[in-house]
């Protein structure tokens, strides 16, 4: 599911960065008329000049054909670019020094947790020089100002990276969790239409099983909930053990659904083969004489199928196993 995760934190990044964007806009726009009003730099006058520009035409770009990874890279590495010139050639006794600070929650917000560590440490590096160098500093002073710098530096920079780490960990719970069964452990529904949407099929075969067991009702009614419970568990586990895959989805009480990433005669094959090991498994440490059989159906996933017109297709050919006497697997290709 992971997958999911990097999609949904890649579409967050994109509208933070349109945000961004158009920040920055304001305030280089801010900084310009404040610059040429003062007249006394024109090197920062014309930097923020090139900066409205590159931020205006960045904001049209992106509305008209939306975001791209240059365009994470212009804003954040400008904007890293412009600090470390200005407090190279600025005067950092007026404060200057106070930007770097946002530089690594920036980072780590935008771009991965390595990336972000790397880039973080450099602009560290690059800073802390800078401080010693720093005319204004004083020689004395300078020695007094690494310290500060490197420790407020670095807490944040830590914050940044003990925040991001923990963030990442719960996100991802959230999601297993929003998309696991809590009984067997399969995936559910929501993370088949989810793995439908991320499908490619233009480059790879995909066939869809739906597998409903046999008679399950019946185990329920003679053993009890409980045994049917743990069933349902020892079922999901063979699934999963027999695909070699976690593309097992509970739909929903004793059905289930295979993603097959196979030529559809592999997947019949392969469903056939998962129906064998069912029928000749043994149950006795879940209930003794216990016997198992399940109807499957499957069917091709086309290129642009949508998944309620292939589960509709799919359970059609399911009815037909059910109706001819259960135990079996059908298909078009019969
Ligand atoms: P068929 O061969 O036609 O599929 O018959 P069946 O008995 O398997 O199907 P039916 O739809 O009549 O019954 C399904 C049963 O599955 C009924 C329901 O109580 C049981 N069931 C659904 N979810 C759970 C669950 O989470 N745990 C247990 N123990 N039983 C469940
Ligand atoms: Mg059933
Ligand atoms: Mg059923």
């Amino acid at each position: 599911m992971n997958s999911i995760y990097t999609k949904m934190a890649e579409e967050l990044r994109a509208k933070v960065l349109k945000g961004l964007c158009l920040l920055f806009l304001t305030a280089s726009t801010i900084a310009f008329i404040v610059n040429s009003v003062r007249a006394n730099n024109i090197i920062f006058t014309l930097i923020d000049l090139g900066l409205i520009v590159l931020y205006s035409s960045l904001l049209i770009f992106v509305h008209k054909y939306g975001t791209r990874p240059w365009f994470k890279a212009i804003i954040v590495y400008s904007y890293i670019l412009v600090i470390s010139y200005l407090t190279f050639v600025g005067d950092l006794s007026g404060g200057l020094l106070n930007w770097v600070f946002t530089i690594p929650i920036m980072l780590y917000f935008l771009y991965s947790k390595k990336h972000a560590f790397i880039a973080s440490f450099i602009i560290m590096l690059f800073q802390t020089a800078n401080v010693y160098y720093e005319a204004s500093y004083g020689s004395v002073e300078s020695l007094r100002g690494i310290p500060n710098f490197v420790l407020a530096y670095g807490l944040i920079w830590l914050l940044a990276n003990i925040y991001e780490t923990n963030n990442n960990t719960i996100k991802l719970e959230i999601i297993d969790q929003a998309m696991k069964d809590p009984l067997t452990g399969a995936l559910n529904r929501r993370a088949l239409l989810q793995s439908f949407k991320s499908l490619n099929t233009s480059i790879s075969s995909v066939s869809l099983c739906m597998i409903d067991i046999d008679f399950f009702k019946k185990i329920n009614d003679k053993y009890g909930h409980e045994i049917g419970d743990l069933v349902l568990i020892r079922f999901v586990k063979i699934l999963t053990e027999q695909t070699c895959s976690s593309q097992v989805y509970r739909l929903g009480g004793e059905e289930f659904a295979i993603l097959f990433h196979d030529e559809f005669s592999v997947a019949i094959t392969k469903v056939n083969a998962i129906l064998s090991a069912v029928n000749t498994i043994n149950y006795d440490d879940i209930q003794s004489s216990l016997t198992l059989s399940f109807s499957a159906g499957i069917v091709q996933v086309e290129q642009n199928s949508n998944m309620s017109n292939i589960l509709k297709q799919a359970d059609e050919y399911l009815y037909q196993a059910k109706s001819s006497g259960r135990n079996r697997v059908v298909s078009e290709l019969r």
